[in-house]
């Protein structure tokens, strides 16, 4: 694949104009002015587009499409315990297959290659991330409220033995094995300890939540006697690679005990949710703060019931909107530093190098928008044209590996109407069940 005279955003995201883009197998073969010559391949005119590094979505539970709009307007707690946990007692693996494969569908359709998934039925979430072609790194969220088991009596350590037993059978795979300690408050000090070990013997990355809520970080602290990250930090969690969700409440000396890791070489994410945060009104994430710690930054959309869409380009909107509006500085987070944190800061949360850059040598993970639309002329500005102006609409195309697997509204490895089709039967089926249980 050749893209002719294509706008592309370079290493540093600035916006380079009119360049020719080879694509050969599962790389970016070659950037520059002039056409190869002898190219014999398929070509795709660049006019009026935008071409840009995938985004990788660091905070997902993409089966969670099947709870969306489910239990609406109740507080927190009520709706996880009345709403939200009797509807998942309820899935099985192929409820989560389809429900993954709808969530999917709205990724690609919005720029997203790659995702960091924390949830469980993990043989649905795995058959729909193999057929669809997207990257993943998978985790079991483990939770053990109110007990303490070993991580190897959890049924998140089932969920973890099921993916490693799928890779051993295809090596080949995009999908990357990871662990997630679902947060502080679900789980006791020896399940949280195995499940470290059970991270540093196989050197996996670790997500989890931390300080979402004002409530759960305030009784974090009177049941550990410390905030939540410290917790963490003393139990040896920032010896591994960390990926740590929302981190609304982070405190002062939770910053400089990162800052200070970090200095000394820890691989620690935070990651940016911003329409969940908003809706669930957890509260604003400190994107000031946490640079001057010096973690690595990445966006995720967190799961659909919570945002309630897994459109990863409003994410990455909101993101930038959000902080200006919260830092009272209109200069922070341009296009450059929020598609940077959108897409390299996610592949950097997921471990991979390879991709994230628009760049000789890497990955084919990308993204082409077409603003030759009305909400996106004139194009005076092409970034700030696909961060502020540009919706779901306006991408033309997402490749991931190479291949394109979503072009002008088409996905080319799913059945779009089959997948809705069968969430709209699995929720009314819940939904009886639960309802004749009322
Ligand atoms: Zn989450």
């Amino acid at each position: 694949m050749l893209f002719e005279k294509i706008n592309y955003l370079d290493e540093d995201f600035l916006v380079q104009r009119d360049a020719y883009i080879e694509i050969e197998d599962d790389r970016i073969k070659g950037i520059s002015k002039k056409a190869p010559s002898g190219y014999q391949g398929e070509r795709l005119s660049g006019e009026n587009k935008l071409l840009m590094p995938g985004f990788a979505n660091a905070h997902c539970h993409v089966p969670m499409t099947l709870l969306r709009g489910f239990g609406e307007g109740l507080p927190l707690q009520r709706w996880l315990t009345e709403k939200v946990f009797p509807f998942e007692d309820l899935l099985t693996d192929e409820d989560s297959y389809w429900g993954s494969l709808l969530g999917i569908a709205e990724l690609l359709a919005s720029g997203c290659v790659s995702f960091s998934d924390m949830y469980m039925n993990l043989p649905g979430i795995i058959k729909a991330v193999e057929e669809s072609g997207i990257r993943a790194n998978l985790a079991h969220g483990c939770s053990a409220p109110g007990r303490d088991p070993d991580f190897e009596d959890t049924n998140a350590y089932q969920g973890t033995k099921a993916l490693f037993d799928h890779l051993r059978e295809y090596p080949d795979s995009k999908i990357r094995p990871e662990l997630a300690l679902h947060a502080e408050y679900t789980s006791n000090e020896n399940t949280a300890k195995t499940l470290l070990n059970f991270a540093k013997d196989r050197q996996l990355r670790v997500q989890i939540h931390v300080s979402e809520t004002q409530k759960e970080h305030e009784e974090g602290k009177k049941r550990r006697g410390k905030t939540p990250l410290r917790y963490l930090y003393d139990l040896g969690f920032f010896e591994v690679p960390l990926i740590l969700a929302h981190c609304i409440w982070l405190e002062d000396s939770d910053l400089a005990l990162l800052k200070e890791a970090c200095g000394k070489g820890a691989d620690i994410t935070l990651v940016h949710n911003p329409s969940s945060n908003l809706k669930l009104a957890s509260g604003f994430a400190n994107l000031k703060g946490w640079e001057e710690a010096g973690v690595n930054i990445a966006i995720g959309t967190d799961g659909a019931s919570s945002n309630n869409n897994l459109d990863m380009l409003e994410e990455v909107n909101l993101a930038s909107l959000v902080q200006k509006g919260i830092t009272l500085d209109p200069s922070f987070m341009g296009p450059e530093k929020t598609f940077r944190y959108a897409t390299q800061g996610g592949f950097l949360a997921q471990g991979i190098k390879h991709s994230g850059l628009i760049k000789e040598g890497m990955k084919a993970d990308l993204v082409v928008f077409d603003l030759d639309d009305y909400a996106t002329v004139p194009q005076h500005d092409l970034a700030a044209n696909a961060l502020y102006a540009a919706g779901r609409q306006n991408i033309f195309l997402t490749m991931v590996d190479g291949k394109i697997l979503y072009k002008e509204g088409q996905f080319f490895s799913l059945d779009i109407e089959k997948v809705k089709a069968e969430v709209n039967r699995i929720a009314a089926e819940k939904k009886a069940i639960l309802n004749g249980r009322g």
